[in-house]
């Protein structure tokens, strides 16, 4: 079998699940793992000869994307602000929303700060925030000890440390101030569950995503009302948040006096982003 006859067995029995366009990244990325070749090379498919060990890799992978699982999971991997992630059924997938949530952190002259994740996940927050500020000290939490072991495998592969904190945020008490919080929490509401995708649905973690209808907010509440006391005077706290409960959240906001209430759009032009914070300094650096 050569690569090409496996794109087209690929292309022939995925076409169901995927736009052509996502079957030419899968394939891209199926082949440039197990072959470890570039991607100019794959131009070359149908004089690339697979041997059997490669012919199992490959079509055991498509046994996997033929029930919805998806290619970072088939991997054991994914990229996040140009860092390798290990990810597992464990972790939510890492977001491109989630990668600009940490690229206007960035934005900001955070070296030599204290930064606390809530609700880490795989880490990659945390992780590519200390990788690019060499001099902060991050902390990170989660609920998850399956979630944590992904996270600290995934700082010792990116070879940053982090202090990471196994709790439950709701009832984490501790003694200190941060100068950024930043938290990724759960905000897909029940109803919005009805619309998502099997992917999503059959393999990614249930508690990374959701929350009751009935109290679509209640991590940004907490989250919020914690940073009252565990924020510095000139802190910020970085939101990535569910367009749908903007008001909401701006209220919360207001309830806890913050001066500063900033909503910012994705790419897509949803508002995906809210940064808050007390001081009026700074509101030059969030604009
Ligand atoms: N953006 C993710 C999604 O729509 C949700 C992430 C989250 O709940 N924090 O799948």
């Amino acid at each position: 079998m050569t690569l090409q006859d496996f794109k087209l067995k690929m292309v022939s029995e995925l076409s169901s699940i995927y736009e052509m366009d996502e079957l030419n990244s899968i394939f891209n990325l199926l082949s440039e793992d197990y072959l470890k070749i570039p991607r100019s090379k794959i131009l070359l498919a149908d004089e690339i000869h697979l041997d059997e060990s490669n012919q199992t890799l490959f079509l055991s992978a498509l046994e996997r994307l033929k029930t919805h699982e998806p290619i970072q999971y088939v991997l054991g991997k994914t990229t996040f602000i140009d860092l390798e992630f290990k990810v597992n059924s464990s972790v939510l997938i890492p977001r491109p929303e989630t990668e600009e949530l940490v690229r206007l952190i960035l934005k900001e002259d955070l070296d030599g700060k204290e930064i606390f994740d809530i609700g880490t996940g795989s880490g990659c927050i945390a992780i590519s925030l200390a990788k690019n500020l060499p001099n902060a000290k991050v902390s990170a939490l989660d609920i998850s000890i399956d979630a944590l072991e992904v996270a600290r495998e995934n700082a010792k592969l990116n070879n940053v440390n982090i202090e990471f904190i196994h709790a439950d945020i709701f009832e984490y008490h501790l003694d200190k101030k941060y100068d950024v919080i930043v938290s990724n929490p759960p905000y897909v509401t029940e109803s919005e569950k009805l619309k998502m995708k099997k992917n999503v649905l059959n393999y990614e973690p249930e508690i990374a995503l959701f929350v009751n209808d009935s109290d679509p907010t209640k991590y940004y509440e907490f989250i919020i009302n914690f940073s009252k006391n565990h924020l510095h005077a000139n802190g910020q706290i970085y939101l990535e948040i569910n367009e749908n409960y903007k008001y909401d959240l701006n209220l919360l906001a207001q309830n806890y006096e913050y001066k500063i209430i900033e909503f910012k759009l994705d790419t897509h032009n949803k508002i995906r982003f809210l940064v808050l914070s007390e001081d009026n300094q700074l509101e030059k650096n969030t604009h």
